[in-house]
């Protein structure tokens, strides 16, 4: 495999940059003589594409014609003609030469066979014309596709098919590798103290250092922001992938906590470093990328400024099982409860709906968060019940905000597990049944659910538009829909995960993304809500980009129901 850093030739630089010109192009023919093709006629313009005139190519006058093609593209060449010949067909085919001047060209060529009387190919007629400038553009093109235009390094994408290439090699051959997944810490400090200039500046000196301190087989990569990812392979990396990863751990480590010279002082930056092994940690780039992120953020709660290997979550079945069996008793004991997090309509600072969020107010270990009770539930199936519990008490709520006059729609989250007709059915029929229209529910999907078959999808899909019933795509950035999926599932609104608004407005990378969500959404007229809004900066950025809805702790941490209900009803909602 050639170097995967290697920044790309000077010489592609200029064919990138340059305009289209008319191309040289020029005639020719062989004949066959004896057992060789011999040029026996060429056009003058042989010498601008090639540095030697005409007369040193025909009759083998000085040098062969084969003699001045790429010998990477030689024998192909050959058996190309060859194959030509034998079928009786015209050919056309790009390959290098070298010119006089010792650059490389890229020629195309057409030709055709001509018979004689006994129906032997004798003579081959033929042009070709000299597209070097265009296959450098492409190339260059192919390279910024895959290239972060900042640093130069491979993009995430580009990672992923090396990385999908070294699973593969390893599985193949018994051995493994690792990812490391580096996140810079506190960047964003830079960013705001000294400007993005001097980030960008900063983030460049990184890739390099990075770079040097790895070995040309391994791959060092940009995945957006601040963060960057390697892939450990080669000889130390398939007997021992831990070792590996903790040696090339350590070199990035004190490689990029030497100083940098840049706005006038000495800049440190220190990294989090997390790392997944393979094949131990998974088996696809996905799944490894995502373990190698899982244990960066493990060495950020550990003080940052750290190493941390991938540590598989530990199933404790028997603690499962207590969880479900008290679970399932805490309906009836009365230790449910939901709250309400306002969402916001950012241009007017009012309160529009509210997202209804599970809590569970356990008699020992106090208020529980759905992170810590969800997981059981759904496999253990009491999801279904602790649903269908949520929509009634939403519908409770969203009833009594009716009877009060106010405008405002109850957001419900609704597990995969709720994801068929007939569950959706029942939505609908527990909202009628509370005398509301449909329009006074949301309903909220994560756009990792939104991921299942979309033919699977269609008869929800269909009975949830019907119905008027509205959708959002909750997480949305996290979980990979294309828009040809976004345009199928038709939501109303799209919920921006927090993970992209929490880098706002220091981050560049995720501004971008967040102003593309916003865009596109307005776009195909679909309402567009910004998750975790905390501070007055990333609130104006969102203004700014004309982002019409938020939630957060800015505006309102959940609350319990009747506090909630207190904020709505008080003089705190026009002023929210
Ligand atoms: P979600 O639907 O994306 O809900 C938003 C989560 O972000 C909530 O966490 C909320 O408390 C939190 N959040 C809101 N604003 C901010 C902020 O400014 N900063 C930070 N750091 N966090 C903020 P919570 O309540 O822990 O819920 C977590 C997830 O659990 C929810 O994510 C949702 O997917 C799931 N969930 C919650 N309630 C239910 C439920 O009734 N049924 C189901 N199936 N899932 C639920
Ligand atoms: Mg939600
Ligand atoms: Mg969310």
């Amino acid at each position: 495999m050639s170097d995967p850093n290697a920044a790309n030739h000077p010489r592609d630089r200029e064919g990138a940059a340059a305009t289209v010109r008319v191309l040289h192009g020029t005639s020719y023919a062989f004949e066959h003589r004896g057992e060789r093709w011999v040029m026996c006629a060429a056009g003058p313009e042989i010498e601008s594409i090639t540095g030697y005139p005409p007369a040193d190519f025909i009759d083998h006058a000085r040098r062969s014609y084969g003699s001045i093609v790429h010998p990477e593209d030689y024998s192909g060449m050959v058996s190309l003609f060859q194959d030509a010949i034998e079928r009786r067909a015209p050919y056309a085919i790009e390959y290098r030469v070298i010119h006089a001047d010792g650059s490389t060209r890229w020629v195309q060529g057409h030709g055709r066979g001509v018979c004689d009387a006994g129906g032997n190919v004798t003579r081959i007629d033929g042009c070709f014309f000299d597209v070097t400038e265009r296959r450098l553009s492409e190339e260059r093109l192919a390279h910024l596709a895959l290239h972060d235009p900042l640093t130069d390094l491979p993009n995430r994408a580009l990672f992923q098919e090396h990385l999908t290439v070294a699973i593969a090699n390893a599985h193949r051959s018994g051995s493994g590798g690792a990812v490391l997944f580096i996140d810079l810490d506190d960047f964003k400090l830079v960013n705001d103290s000294f400007g993005h200039a001097v980030g960008d500046e900063l983030l460049v000196l990184v890739a390099q250092r990075l770079r040097d301190s790895c070995r040309a087989g391994d791959v060092v990569a940009r995945q957006g922001g601040d963060e960057f990812l390697v892939l450990v392979q080669g000889t130390s990396a398939a007997a021992d992938p831990e070792a590996a990863a903790q040696t090339v751990a350590t070199n990035l480590r004190v490689a990029l906590a030497k100083p940098y010279a840049l706005a006038s002082t000495d800049l440190y930056i220190t990294p989090s470093i997390g790392a997944s092994l393979f094949p131990s940690d998974g088996d696809s780039a996905e799944t490894l990328l995502k373990h190698a992120d899982i244990a960066m953020y493990a060495a950020k709660d550990a003080g940052r400024d750290g190493y941390r290997l991938y540590q598989p979550p530990k199933r404790d079945s028997s603690v499962e099982l207590a969880i479900a069996s008290q679970l399932r008793q805490a309906e009836r004991r009365d230790e449910l409860e939901l709250y309400y997090q306002p969402i916001v309509d950012l241009s007017q600072s009012c309160i529009v709906g509210a997202e209804a969020l599970l809590r569970w107010n356990h008699p020992e270990a106090g208020l529980l968060l759905p992170g810590e009770f969800l997981p059981a539930a759904e496999r253990t199936g009491l999801i279904r019940p602790m649903t269908a519990w949520v929509l009634e008490r939403a519908c409770i709520e969203a009833r009594r905000w009716c009877d009060h006059d106010l405008d405002l729609y109850a957001s419900i989250n609704l597990p995969p597990a709720y994801w068929q007709p007939a569950a959706i059915r029942r939505v609908i029929a527990t909202i009628e049944s509370f005398g509301l229209s449909a329009d006074r529910v949301m309903i909220e999907l994560t756009e990792e659910a939104a991921m299942t078959d979309i033919a699977d999808l269609e008869p929800m899909l269909a009975e949830i538009h019907a119905q008027g019933l509205r959708l959002a795509i909750d997480d949305f950035g996290t979980g990979h829909s294309s828009l040809g999926r976004l345009s199928r599932l038709r939501p109303s609104m799209i919920k921006i995960d927090r993970s992209f608004v929490k880098d706002l407005p220091g981050d560049r990378d995720a501004g971008v993304l967040v102003e593309t969500m916003i865009t596109m959404a307005s776009k195909l007229g679909i309402h567009c809500l910004a998750e975790g809004i905390e501070t007055e900066a990333q609130l104006k950025f969102l203004r700014d980009l004309g982002c019409p809805l938020g939630q957060g702790y800015l505006y309102s941490r959940p609350l319990p129901t009747a506090r909630f209900n207190a904020l709505i009803t008080g003089e705190e909602r026009r002023a929210a």
